[in-house]
């Protein structure tokens, strides 16, 4: 029996593993994919405190080896559900059950999907939602990256120094993102942006071949291009626990990194809150353990 088992290996769950081993408590750490979370798709982090110029996989190595070094357990499993018994609970995996006295959800959210026929069984076959992760399969082609914010602007620079050509596809005829990046774009003779317009259709066989794109008027045209990035912004990844928690916005309801239900806290993207940052992730995970801890010491 675990005394805490905590769902999501990205900043926050992990900051909640190394707190929670400093308090002494039997600790499991839940992660679907690779320990980190969103930040190790960064190159470069500039704005945690004492941290000046760190990529996102250092940090995220850094803080996974801190967690197991102080005794975490981790499992590279997907958890899909969760059971309250009361004092003690459930958490469901697709090969496990692990029973716990307390859960903290710390699944932080997921690349929004432009939602096109194909797009799922592409991932990997010319759709991705990471250039930093996937860009060097397109050295030296043509790609797309699809998106108007910060995320798009860099991959679209990042993927320029390594496709042939880089469109640039964005809905409006303006980009929320950083301006100064936007004219580091327009400078760069291989980006060609494409804006008013949207993806509108994947063409594929095996791997994608072309994209079909649709501007405000309704005028169709197909580009050829080896991958598509998408960047459109992201969604909590709250899926397997939304028949149990209180959702707001997709969000978790947590004040205090508490939930509805008593022993099961929220800490991280995951959690409705206004700054969703390193810091905001890995504080919630302190505050998380610190709440359960005052709940095992009434039991
Ligand atoms: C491109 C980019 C750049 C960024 N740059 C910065 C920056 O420079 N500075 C900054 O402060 N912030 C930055 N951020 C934001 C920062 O990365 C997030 O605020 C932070 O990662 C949130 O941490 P988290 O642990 O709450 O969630 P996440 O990082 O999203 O981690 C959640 C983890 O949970 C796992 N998971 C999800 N569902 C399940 C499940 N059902 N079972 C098991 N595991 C699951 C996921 O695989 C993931 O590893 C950036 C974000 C992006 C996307």
């Amino acid at each position: 029996m675990y005394d805490v088992i905590i769902i999501g290996g990205g900043p926050a769950g992990l900051t909640a593993a190394i707190y929670a081993r400093r308090a002494n408590l039997k600790t499991l750490v839940l992660e679907a994919t690779a320990c980190g979370g969103q930040i190790i798709i960064t190159p470069d982090i500039e704005n945690y405190p004492a941290a000046m110029h760190i990529s996102g996989l250092d940090f995220a190595s850094r803080l996974e080896s801190q967690a197991r070094e102080l005794g975490a357990d981790i499992n590279f499993e997907e958890v899909t559900d969760i059971n309250d018994r009361g004092v003690e609970k459930d958490v469901i995996t697709d090969s496990n059950t692990y029973a716990t006295k307390s859960i903290i959800i710390a699944t932080g959210t997921k690349p929004r999907k432009l939602g096109l026929e194909g797009e799922s069984h592409l991932v990997g076959h010319g759709v991705s939602y990471c250039a930093t992760c996937d860009g060097s399969f397109y050295r030296g082609r043509v790609v797309a990256v699809t998106g108007g914010g910060n995320t798009a602007l860099d991959d679209a620079l990042f993927l320029s120094n390594i496709a042939e050509k880089v469109y640039l596809i964005h809905r409006r005829d303006s980009f929320r993102g950083d301006a100064e990046t936007v004219e580091k774009l327009k400078a760069q003779p291989n980006v060609e942006l494409v804006l008013n317009s949207n993806v509108t259709k994947l063409n594929y066989d095996k791997t994608l071949n072309s994209i079909e794109v649709t501007d405000n008027d309704g005028n169709k045209s197909e580009l050829e291009v080896a991958a598509l990035f998408i960047a459109i912004g992201r969604t909590p990844a709250t899926d397997a626990f939304a028949n149990k928690i209180t959702l707001r916005e997709g969000y978790i309801d947590g004040e205090y990194c508490h939930t509805n239900i008593p022993g099961i806290f929220v800490a991280g993207d995951c959690r409705y809150k206004e700054v969703r940052q390193l810091v905001t992730a890995t504080s919630d995970g302190a505050v998380a353990v610190h709440e359960v801890v005052k709940l095992l010491n009434k039991s």
